[in-house]
């Protein structure tokens, strides 16, 4: 009932909270109930109990109809003034803005990532997102090279038409941000698939989006699993996936791009990040970094630095300040929805057994420095880990965990330190802590990542690329890049010769 009542009228009011989820799907500028009649259970990760058992799974003619709606917004859509689709972007930040806290609290019900940290956080990201990409819709210029052969040359940026974007439930609000809004301000329509563990704040999006003022179809968001995601991945009228998530869902999401009609991909996908620490580090600095990336959003964040170096000399002053500030972080963790908790659960039972695996095996493959067990009895709180001197081929050292569990090994030299912080399948992030310049520099051109940062880690910028190299993802997020990953170079050629 309460879903009729937000989709009557032309503008809904945003209306959705805790008692009253979104749980429909949103295609064409309305609320639509799915034609599938599967639905996805949503639970809360602070107790396990059931949030919802009939939000829409998009099935076939769910994802069909979204395709048929954004084709038919396209042709107009695409030749909006820029300054128009400019505004749109900049409304919908400031609704998002507007409706923030509430926003958070949808996210938070699944994810369970409380406001103080994480939940705020991302929302701020969130509206950031689409006011910068709003600046580059009359930025994004073409190129063209001199007559002096007799052609005139010009490329001109144009959008590909009906493009989606599949992502994972660690941050539901950012990630759709991050794809939607390149996505939008280069005149493409865009169709957002959020994961079945967190649809309800991408959901309550549309409201916002029909507030703002896009037109139908332009900007729709279906909720589903990976059933969806497999029917956007090898639809033929789709003409670009976006997608973040695992690894393995990569290479499935690659795999039926280019068994349909050769859809562009980007793909960004999981981490098993280096930190290194050198002697001549700033003890403290190098400690605050590595703690707030293995424990933001309980470390469930791909760029987490989750394999910590630290050269022999300064290892134990480390190891005991490390120690230290991981227990008092662990007091942190408590129901996310308390205004002091810092940290929350993981984000479902699945993942905590997952995690909870890797703790107790982990207890083989290395020493126990803190942490290592369940907090309570309820939900699915884990205590933030570190294991030390763990073999580098252990699997603790060379998979993701996707917790808040960390290893800490010892090295000696330069180069022991780049083969090992090289020797893994991905390459995302890395930070190098030193004062020494050069050696800096040294090392982050030596390290095989996307992103390297110096005296800091596990951070990123909407105005510089973000994405992997290796198995952690092909392609780039964020900046100039991502327009170029959401446009086709077309060369027109004049001849000035007859
Ligand atoms: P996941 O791969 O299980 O799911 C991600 C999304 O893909 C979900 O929306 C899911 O429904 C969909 N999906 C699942 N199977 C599919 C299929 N066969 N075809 C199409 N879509 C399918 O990942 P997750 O568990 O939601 O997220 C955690 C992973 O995401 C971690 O590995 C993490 O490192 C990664 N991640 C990467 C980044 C990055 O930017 N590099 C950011 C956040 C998370």
């Amino acid at each position: 009932m309460a879903q009729q009542e937000a989709s009557a009228g032309d503008t809904p009011s945003f209306s959705w909270s805790k008692d009253n989820l979104p749980k429909q799907l949103f295609i064409n500028n309305e609320f639509t109930e799915a034609k599938n009649t599967k639905k996805l259970e949503v639970y809360n990760p602070k107790d396990g109990s059931l949030l919802a058992n009939d939000v829409a799974l998009a099935g076939e003619h769910d994802v069909d109809a979204a395709v048929a709606a954004a084709e038919a917004a396209f042709p107009a859509w695409k030749k909006t003034l820029a300054t128009t689709r400019r505004d749109l972007l900049l409304k919908l930040a400031d609704l998002i803005d507007e409706h923030g806290v509430r926003l958070a609290e949808l996210t938070r019900l699944s994810l369970g990532a409380p406001f103080a940290s994480f939940g705020s956080f991302e929302i701020k990201g969130t509206a950031e997102a689409f006011r910068y990409f709003a600046g580059w819709c009359d930025k994004f210029a073409g190129e063209s090279y001199p007559q002096d052969d007799g052609f005139m040359k010009i490329v001109r940026n144009e959008p590909l038409g009906v493009t989606a974007g599949i992502i994972p439930w660690n941050g539901p609000m950012a990630t759709a941000a991050l794809k939607s809004a390149p996505a939008l301000a280069t005149g493409n329509c865009f169709i957002l698939k959020p994961s079945e563990k967190t649809p309800f704040g991408a959901l309550a999006l549309g409201s916002l989006i029909k507030e703002a003022g896009f037109p139908p179809g332009v900007f729709q968001i279906l909720s589903g699993d990976g059933s969806t995601g497999a029917l956007l991945a090898s639809h033929m009228k789709i003409r670009k996936i976006s997608f973040t998530g695992s690894t393995a869902t990569g290479r499935k999401i690659q795999e039926l791009a280019a068994k349909s009609n050769l859809k562009r991909i980007t793909l960004e996908l999981g981490g098993k990040s280096p930190a290194v620490v050198f002697d001549d580090a700033n003890l403290e600095n190098a400690i605050f970094w590595c703690v707030n990336a293995i424990c933001g959003n309980t470390g469930q964040i791909c760029f987490a630095a989750s394999r910590v170096y630290v050269q022999e000399g300064i290892y134990d002053k480390f190891l005991e300040g490390y120690k230290k500030a991981m227990e008092e972080r662990a007091k942190t963790v408590g129901d996310p929805d308390a205004a002091e908790t810092l940290m929350g659960p993981i984000v479902d039972k699945l993942q905590f057994d997952r995690v909870s695996g890797f703790l107790e095996r982990g207890r083989d493959q290395g020493t126990l420095l803190t942490g290592g067990y369940r907090i309570g009895e309820q939900g699915f709180f884990v205590q933030p880990t570190v294991f030390t001197d763990v073999p580098e081929d252990a699997e603790i050292c060379k998979r993701e965990i996707f917790g808040p569990v960390a290893i800490l090994n010892k090295f000696k030299t330069e180069e022991e330190i780049i083969a090992k912080a090289n020797d893994t399948n991905y390459g995302l992030m890395a930070g190098v802590f030193t004062q020494d310049i050069n050696r800096a520099m040294r090392l982050s051109s030596e390290i095989d990542s996307g992103m390297v940062g110096i005296n800091c880690v596990s951070l990123a910028f909407l105005v510089t690329p973000f994405g992997g190299t290796k198995e952690s993802g092909t392609g780039r997020e964020n900046a100039i890049h991502v327009l170029r990953m959401f446009t086709e170079p077309k060369t027109i050629m004049i001849n000035l010769t007859y």
